[in-house]
């Protein structure tokens, strides 16, 4: 990549920091998980600098939206608690661009249903999402719905479908097949339901946004998090 060092320069204050996915331009490696990240891959540099994957700097529940259709992004980004720019360097302009914007799913699906109805046509909204789904996709998916439903008996079922649809599509593109067996270990599937109770449930987002560091987000939400863990992994009906 071309050093995003550059981006942040001294301007950067401790306490707001930036909130910004930078297209790699060459290969870097997570800081957290060690995945490799390829040219055309996304990171972001964390408090200390480090580059990150999506997974790690816990934006990985958002949807890319390549820019091009403003009244788009700005229904979307007002209708996401979290929205970051994503951007990638230059070399003949020598600066940063930026290619578009990572949104909630759900605030991109309201933003293209408010497009739509102003257009008037239909037939727009399937070209409007980039995201496919194949069929190997939909059963890891399942298989994992399953075994959160098992893990946590009183998470709502539509909660668990959603949580399994969106850590399958992650892990079947890049790691393929050993993926799906390691996306049924209680211990990943319990992570990304904790990152799930985090954007969904507590003020996180609204953290990040305001440029918390991770970590202090984290703390912050670690109790509310551990309330929603601890009824969820109660039988249904049992409070
Ligand atoms: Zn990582």
């Amino acid at each position: 990549m071309d050093r995003p060092e550059r981006s942040h320069g001294a301007e950067t204050s401790e306490a707001l920091r930036e909130l910004v996915v930078f297209s790699i331009l060459r290969e870097s490696t997570c800081a957290e998980c060690s995945e490799q990240l390829r040219r055309g891959d996304w990171l972001m540099l964390d408090e200390k600098r480090r580059p990150l994957c999506l997974a790690c700097a816990d934006l990985d529940h958002l949807v890319y939206l390549p820019r091009g259709d403003t009244a788009l992004t700005r229904r979307a980004r007002k209708h996401s608690k979290l929205s970051v720019p994503v951007v990638r360097f230059s070399r003949a302009r020598r600066r940063y661009e930026r290619q578009g914007c990572l949104v909630e799913d759900a605030a991109l699906s309201r933003a293209e249903e408010e497009c739509v109805a102003d257009a008037g046509v239909r037939a727009e909204r399937r070209k409007l999402r980039a995201v496919v789904t194949d069929r190997a996709d939909r059963e890891l998916a399942a298989s994992m719905a399953d075994a959160i439903c098992h893990l946590f008996p009183s998470c709502p079922p539509e909660q668990a479908t959603s949580i399994a649809a969106h850590t399958a599509a992650r892990g079947s593109g890049r790691v393929g097949r050993s993926a799906a067996g390691r996306a049924l270990d209680p211990d990943a599937l319990t992570l990304a339901v904790i990152a799930s109770i985090r954007h969904g449930h507590t003020s996180y987002d609204a953290l990040l946004m305001g440029g918390w560091s991770r970590e202090d987000a984290r703390r912050a939400v670690r109790g509310e998090v551990e309330e929603v863990l601890e009824r969820w992994r109660q039988p249904p009906g049992s409070s």
